[in-house]
């Protein structure tokens, strides 16, 4: 089975467009979506819409328990709880129940997908290096965990009881004797300095993954941004990646 992977859509129609036809060409049978569908960004309903229609698996996110008013608002920073309240106006009553009822967690075969760290779901921790991983390895039962939350690509490899390690090669084989803590970056809005969307395949036939960067029309979504009225730094920080 192919599977494509990502995090971290934050309402941009734009990037999940690309992402999506990326994941579709590369023949893959089902999408998994780490969390954050909404916020930041201009298109939260179509968004949501392009991912219903195909069959994406979802986890929750902060931002999307934010918008249905399941993680208190006070917990976000004043542009996130700006984008937070635009989002809940532009959402229909079904779209905002849809996002409540997404689970923290769920497996699928040997993954196990969870938008933050899986010691605490709904904790919201963010696991930026290594060392915020250690204690993380026995938060899950699979043999990979998929996160996101940081925007930030990160691939942890830990082989037997050898202490976890950080593998930089954008495509590695899975092995039976390791297991894997993977943060998938970000679709709508990358924070690792490059600008383009992040996604990945997940071949569990060839026990192999796979990081993709996809480029897709930064000035349309910025220009989408303004026009909706949502603060200029979140368009900014689109062209940068930060
Ligand atoms: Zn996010």
């Amino acid at each position: 089975m192919r599977i494509g992977a990502f995090s971290d859509v934050h309402s941009n129609l734009e990037a999940l467009t690309a992402v999506s036809h990326f994941l579709k060409q590369e023949g893959t049978q089902q999408l998994l979506c780490l969390g954050d569908v909404v916020g930041y960004g201009p298109d939260p309903e179509a968004c949501i819409k392009l991912l219903q229609t195909v069959r994406a698996r979802i986890v929750a996110g902060n931002h999307d328990w934010g918008v249905a008013g399941r993680t208190p608002i006070h917990q976000f920073n004043h542009l996130a709880r700006f984008a937070l309240q635009w989002t809940r106006k532009h959402l229909t009553l079904a779209h905002r129940l849809f996002l409540k009822n997404l689970p923290l967690t769920f497996d699928l075969g040997p993954l196990h997908l969870v938008h933050a760290a899986p010691s605490a779901p709904n904790r919201w921790d963010y696991i930026f290096t290594v060392e915020d991983a250690l204690s993380e390895m026995g938060a899950f039962t699979t043999d990979i965990c998929l996160i996101g939350h940081t925007h930030i690509p990160l691939f942890i490899e830990q082989i037997s009881n050898k202490p976890p390690r950080e593998i930089t090669d954008s495509s590695f084989p899975l092995r039976p004797n390791a297991r894997y803590l993977i943060n998938l970056g970000s679709v709508g809005q990358p924070r690792d300095g490059d600008p383009r969307s992040c996604c990945a395949l997940i071949d569990l036939n060839e026990h192999r993954f796979s990081f993709h960067r996809i480029p897709y029309c930064i000035t349309e979504t910025k220009k989408k941004l303004r026009a909706v009225g949502l603060p200029e730094p979140l368009a900014d920080r689109l062209t940068y990646g930060r």
